[in-house]
């Protein structure tokens, strides 16, 4: 089998980085291939580079390494993490700012309202250690995979996205940036820029969990994200959202209205209304992991003891 032999020459101008490549086959001459590698520090750069340049955005680059099939990537690529501005946990407006490129070990290590032990709780199970420092909230969003572990949290949050190109931002509810299985509405020329939850949907308790075929680097079959608020011994509010069971996680309105009103100390009697509620409005597949049926039992039964422990924290 012919090997292949590889050089390779790097040509800097401010964050414009030119990458030769020289490779051959044993005994042939070598070819030069090119490929320009950006990373900018400045949002206005990348976005103008963005909208000329049709770069690959790359953030922790933990969901496009696994996906590429190859050692290299063909750029241009557009590397995200010298952008300060998209990077780390801040207060504003009413709104609490997660940028686009905060990893997940930034979320671990962030002073948070209980409202967000749910997202806390699924950044420590999202792959290792090592794809937690590297992997970002913008990167799990943008990827749009069904069994995203922070959207179920994130949709719990009510939380917006805001995408910015060179003609300007916009924002979305999360809802309406994932459309579909791996599809978001996000532009070729947009950034996600931030992640943004408003202060209303800090209040309460949240928790998160997931069901995977065994205990580490899992993908889910199944995982649920619960916040509640409790006023005068009643949940006065109820945010539920169940994930890898539909194309695009869901918030449970319907479960949610029923659960609005109710004792924590008695939820148990809502379980026979409860549970058949949470797996008719899934729409789940069979796959390698587990099969459709497998799947609305499973996420109805994880949803109900959920609710269930944070109604006993909360009595
Ligand atoms: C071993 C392993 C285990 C994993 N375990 C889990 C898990 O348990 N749960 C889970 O949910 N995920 C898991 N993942 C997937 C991945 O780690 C996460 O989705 C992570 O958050 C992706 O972030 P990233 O910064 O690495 O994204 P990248 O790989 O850099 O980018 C992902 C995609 O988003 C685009 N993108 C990134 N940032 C932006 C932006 N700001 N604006 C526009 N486009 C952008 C990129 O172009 C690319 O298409 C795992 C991955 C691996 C390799």
């Amino acid at each position: 089998m012919a090997s292949r032999s590889c050089l390779c020459q790097l040509t800097l101008s401010g964050p414009r980085c030119t990458v030769y490549w020289y490779t051959n086959e044993i005994g042939n001459e070598f070819n030069r291939e090119t490929m320009t590698y950006l990373r900018p520090h400045l949002l206005e750069d990348a976005l103008q580079w963005l909208a000329t340049e049709r770069p690959l955005v790359m953030a922790g680059c933990t969901d496009i390494y696994p996906t590429t099939q190859s050692p290299s990537l063909a750029g241009p690529l557009l590397d995200i993490t010298a952008l300060e501005s998209l990077r780390g946990i801040s207060l504003a407006d009413g709104w609490r700012r997660f940028g686009a490129a905060t990893t997940w070990d930034d979320v671990l290590q962030a002073d948070l309202p209980p409202a967000f032990r749910m997202l806390k709780q699924a950044a420590r199970e999202i792959g290792a250690v090592q794809i937690q420092v590297s992997g970002t909230i913008g990167g799990n969003l943008c990827t749009a995979s069904p069994a995203a572990d922070s959207v179920p949290c994130l949709m719990a949050l009510d939380a917006e996205v805001e995408l910015a190109s060179v003609s300007g931002s916009r924002r979305l509810p999360l809802a309406k940036f994932l459309t579909g299985p791996r599809q978001t509405a996000l532009r070729p020329d947009e950034l996600l820029v931030a992640i943004h939850v408003p202060r209303h949907a800090e209040a309460g308790l949240s928790g998160f969990a997931k069901l995977g075929a065994r205990r580490y680097l899992v993908i889910s079959i199944a995982m649920v994200a619960a916040r509640l608020t409790v006023e005068d011994g009643r949940i006065a509010s109820a945010a539920v959202s169940v994930g890898a069971c539909a194309p695009v996680a869901l918030r449970h309105d319907r479960l949610e209205s029923l659960l609005v009103g109710s004792r924590p100390d008695r939820i148990e009697s809502l379980a026979a209304e409860a549970m058949p509620m949470i797996a008719a409005a899934l729409a789940p597949i069979d796959d390698v992991r587990a099969s459709a049926g497998y799947r609305r039992m499973a996420a109805a039964e994880l949803a109900w003891r959920t609710i269930g422990s944070l109604c006993v924290e909360a009595s």
